[in-house]
């Protein structure tokens, strides 16, 4: 039976990388892309010199802040939509409308790939979020709601009204569409079509260690089911914030631990000035790839600050928090397995729209 999955996944991989390859070798035969969604991907893998030199190891970063849409979260956004296109949900230029529940960024992609592909976006969000993020989306023609950040059990919680809002909006011809990242399917899917094996052509089994933190989990997922596999020494280690739940799970299979439970921290409430990973519950996208991770590393807001400082000083690289978080963590993997080995991370977006609360 293993044999047979084992076949049948060898062969849609291929199936994948081949349509993929074919979508690139088009561009390359007309010398352009086909509008905004053709810019989202292919990102490079880059060396950061500073931690390189300093841990005697190859530490790489995918830039996906290089994305049209400023994160990787245009990937993610561009396959939910297309997948509802193509399963007859959204119909363009029809008036149907987009809701989704984020911090921001998949907020940002979505409602560009909505407008980029005949759609409208609502996107509801936490009230505690950098300021730009909520201009950019409203640049971008997107509703923005904002609303109280409270536990996932309250129907108010952000990603809980989005799926309200978008049943409210009943299933005619202006539909509303939920895309919930969190669950989808089509979340680390694209990443496992497209992210991973961008990173295995680029870099392929020299690699030793992939570092991230998870949100969803649909990238960690998406790269580590690809990616694992492929590469028989690859450690996976996720990088998480102080107050995200992630970290017991992965080390104690326990979501708290005592000493945080009777802490000042609200239960499903991650309190960091890091936005974007971090989290108090189990996603379906976390799930997929859970069993793959190897280790956890813990990273403090005062780790991730004074990372961020240094790589601006070090190498001129403006990066967002989660980024800086996953690079503390790139340095502590660095640390584990001593010189020599080549450790790859995720730079989730670029520091512009985290310039009034992490900068
Ligand atoms: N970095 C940023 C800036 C993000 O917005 C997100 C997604 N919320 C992540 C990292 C984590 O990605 P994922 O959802 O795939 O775990």
């Amino acid at each position: 039976q293993s044999l047979a999955v084992g076949l049948i996944s060898g062969a849609t991989v291929t199936l994948l990388l081949t349509l993929w390859l074919d979508r690139r070798n088009k561009q390359e035969e007309t010398g352009y892309v086909d509008g905004v969604d053709g810019l989202i991907g292919n990102t490079p893998l880059m060396r950061i010199r500073s931690l390189s030199e300093a841990t005697g190891c190859t530490i790489l970063g995918k830039a996906e802040f290089l994305n049209p849409g400023g994160s990787a979260k245009d990937r993610v956004a561009l396959n939910i939509v297309r997948s509802a296109e193509e399963a007859g949900i959204l119909k363009p230029h029809t008036g149907c409308t987009v809701f989704e529940g984020t911090v921001g960024s998949t907020g940002i992609s979505i409602a560009m790939i909505a407008r980029a592909r005949g759609h409208k976006a609502w996107i509801i969000m936490p009230d505690d979020q950098a300021q730009e993020k909520y201009q950019l989306l409203e640049k971008l023609g997107a509703t923005v709601e904002k609303v109280r950040p409270v536990s996932i059990i309250d129907k108010n919680q952000f990603v809980n009204l989005a799926k309200t809002r978008a049943e409210e909006f009943g299933d005619g011809e202006t539909r509303g569409y939920f895309a919930n990242q969190f669950e989808n399917d089509a979340n680390y899917q694209m990443h496992y079509e497209t992210t991973a094996p961008e990173i295995y052509q680029q870099i392929g089994s020299k690699m030793d260690a992939l570092v991230l933190g998870a949100g969803t989990g649909g990238t960690l997922s998406g790269l580590a089911l690809y990616l694992k596999p492929r590469i028989d020494k690859l450690k996976v280690f996720l990088a998480d914030p102080l107050g995200s739940g992630l970290f017991n799970k992965v080390k104690y299979n326990v979501m708290y631990a005592p000493q945080e439970r009777e802490g000042t921290r609200k239960r499903h409430q991650v309190d960091t000035v890091v936005e974007g990973i971090g989290i108090n519950r189990l996603t379906n996208n976390f799930n997929m790839g859970r069993h793959l991770i190897d280790d956890a590393f813990r990273v403090t807001d005062e780790e991730a600050v004074k990372m961020s400082r240094f790589l601006v000083r070090e190498d001129g690289l403006f990066l967002g928090s989660s980024s800086a978080v996953n690079c503390v963590a790139a340095v502590r993997a660095a640390r584990q397995l001593g010189p020599g080995h080549v450790i790859v991370t995720l730079l989730n977006d670029s520091g512009q729209r985290h310039l009034t609360k992490f900068w």
